[in-house]
């Protein structure tokens, strides 16, 4: 059975056509060339820019792409009060009409696809293939839930009922949205949030992550030239403890979506909790501590690639990425020696050069976090491998792949953001403790499985469920409509982001009985 209205994806960009890498370059350049971008709070269209932190390329940390002034208490409140007021118009908009805003968003999104790529390069340390996925996935978040609102937000639906009575359901906005958003899809999360709680008949708030507010600007900057009433979103930018907290402990904001950390999201649940008013919905898509299982049947060369692709693309820095891979004892040092291969022959660079496989990490706290991690199983567990940083590290912040052996999973707890993969050897028949064990860790985002026998994809489905599964292949990189993404426990309460469930969690229903 097949969900969701019929809608296709995007294309995207194709790197190897010269035309396509001429217009990146440009791109690339009008930032090393141009003064430094002024960012801010936009509110009901009017920027607030001037001074504030500085923004610096974490490839190189000399470069200084711009600045951005955190939003003032003032604009906080200017942008609530814009945006209560508007929701009701915005609602009775209709999901019809607010699709058609939706897909004059994504067009403006593709049109300027290659600016955003090489922002989201030089702010965000991506690559340009994951730029590229990146542009993609925001402008099909804008089309998928521009399709379900034109079908499911668009007037009330019959229900049945007794002669005499008319049913009907329909459903609404709740009011205002406060969105925030992580770094490492500093367009794709950003957009995917926004376009799912304005297609719902929301009016939004958007607060991005503090290491990327750029390209949130800039985006925002681009909706509004597309259409979009400049009070149905306006961007608060700024520090989680500042701005984060006013927006989730104010009584104006009807409901909270979040991408991040766990702790955060804990964080933003007990300040809703604590408030008094309405009992509100945090839609929170949280880390993992994902796996891979792997039996003596997977085909090496390719167990290699997907474990390799999965726990190093984008450096490691997906909360979908592979961080523990289970190897069976018997083949295990023959796919240690094959990963170790493969991780020498990345090349680590620029991600602005169109061949480079792995960028910095996003900041010197990442890195740091991460260098404390491997020294601690440096002493407790055994570092098999790791990358020379090389040029990532000569003026950015540098984190050369690294390869852990594990003698077991009691050995982590918690998610590492970056490429660091551990490696256990296991005996593919004790499948079900030792995925019990994962499971008990409590996290339930992404699972990977190699293995020609459907009976190993069952036990291993069985023992520890989650929220996306892969079978044969790498486990990042889900696609909007295709792959609904999101996790259970600790990674998150769902509903799945790019996928039929995910609207509803942003509306209110509401039925009216009448007697004729
Ligand atoms: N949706 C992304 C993927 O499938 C991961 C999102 C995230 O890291 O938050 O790889």
């Amino acid at each position: 059975r097949l969900y969701g209205p019929e809608r296709r994806n995007s294309t995207g960009l194709d790197l190897s056509q010269k035309a396509v890498r001429d217009s990146m370059d440009s791109a690339l350049k009008s930032f090393r060339d141009s003064p430094a971008i002024s960012a801010g709070a936009i509110v009901s269209g009017k920027t607030d820019t001037g001074g504030g932190d500085m923004v610096r390329v974490p490839f190189d940390t000399e470069h200084v792409l711009g600045a951005c002034k955190e939003a003032s208490p003032e604009a906080i409140d200017k942008a609530l009060k814009a945006a209560v007021k508007f929701q009701p118009s915005w609602d009775k908009l209709g999901g019809a009409k607010r699709a058609e805003h939706l897909r004059a968003m994504s067009d403006i999104l593709e049109e300027n696809a290659s600016r955003l790529i090489a922002l989201m390069s030089r702010e965000g340390g991506k690559t340009l293939a994951d730029g590229v996925a990146e542009v993609r996935e925001a402008v099909d978040f804008c089309r998928y839930y521009a399709a379900q609102a034109e079908h499911e937000f668009e007037g009330a639906v019959r229900l049945p009922g007794p002669t005499g009575e008319t049913n009907h359901i329909s459903l609404h906005g709740r009011g205002v949205f406060c969105c925030i958003s992580p770094w490492n899809f500093p367009l794709a999360i950003f957009t995917g949030q926004i376009v799912a709680a304005l297609a719902a008949g929301n009016t939004v708030v958007a607060k991005p992550a503090e290491q990327t507010p750029l390209v949130a600007f800039e985006t925002v900057r681009l909706f509004q030239k597309a259409g979009l009433p400049v009070d149905a979103l306006h961007l608060l930018p700024g520090k989680g403890e500042t701005v984060g907290a006013a927006l989730t402990s104010d009584l104006r904001v009807s409901g909270v979506c979040f991408t991040g950390g766990t702790s955060t999201a804990r964080m933003i649940n007990r300040a809703i909790a604590d408030r008094d008013g309405p009992i509100i919905p945090l839609i929170a898509e949280t880390g993992g501590l994902n796996g891979l299982f792997v039996d003596t049947t997977a085909l090496r060369e390719q167990v290699i690639d997907d474990i390799v692709v999965s726990a190093f693309g984008s450096a490691g820095q997906r909360c979908s990425a592979l961080r523990v891979a289970f190897l069976p004892k018997s083949t295990a040092q023959s796919l240690i020696d094959g990963i170790i291969g493969a991780m020498n022959e990345l090349k680590l660079g620029d991600p602005a050069e169109a061949d480079t496989d792995v960028g910095p990490v996003i900041d010197a706290e990442a890195r740091e976090i991460l260098e404390k991690h491997l020294e601690v199983m440096g002493k407790e567990a055994k570092v098999l491998h790791q990358v020379d940083a090389g040029k990532i590290g000569e003026r950015g912040f540098g984190f050369g792949p690294a390869l852990v052996e594990l003698k077991s999973l009691d050995q982590i707890t918690e998610e590492k953001f970056g490429p660091i993969l551990h490696v256990i050897r296991y005996d593919p028949d004790d499948i079900d403790e030792v995925g019990a064990k994962l499971k008990a860790k409590g996290y339930g985002l992404t699972l990977g499985i190699h293995s020609r026998l459907e009976s190993f994809h069952n036990e291993v489905k069985a023992a520890c469920p989650v929220g996306n599964t892969y079978v044969n292949r790498s486990m990042t990189g889900a696609v909007v409509g295709v792959q609904p993404f999101g996790g259970e426990g600790l990674s998150g309460t769902g509903p799945k982001a790019g996928g039929p469930h995910y609207l509803h969690r942003f509306a209110n229903e509401r039925v009216v009985t009448v007697n004729i």
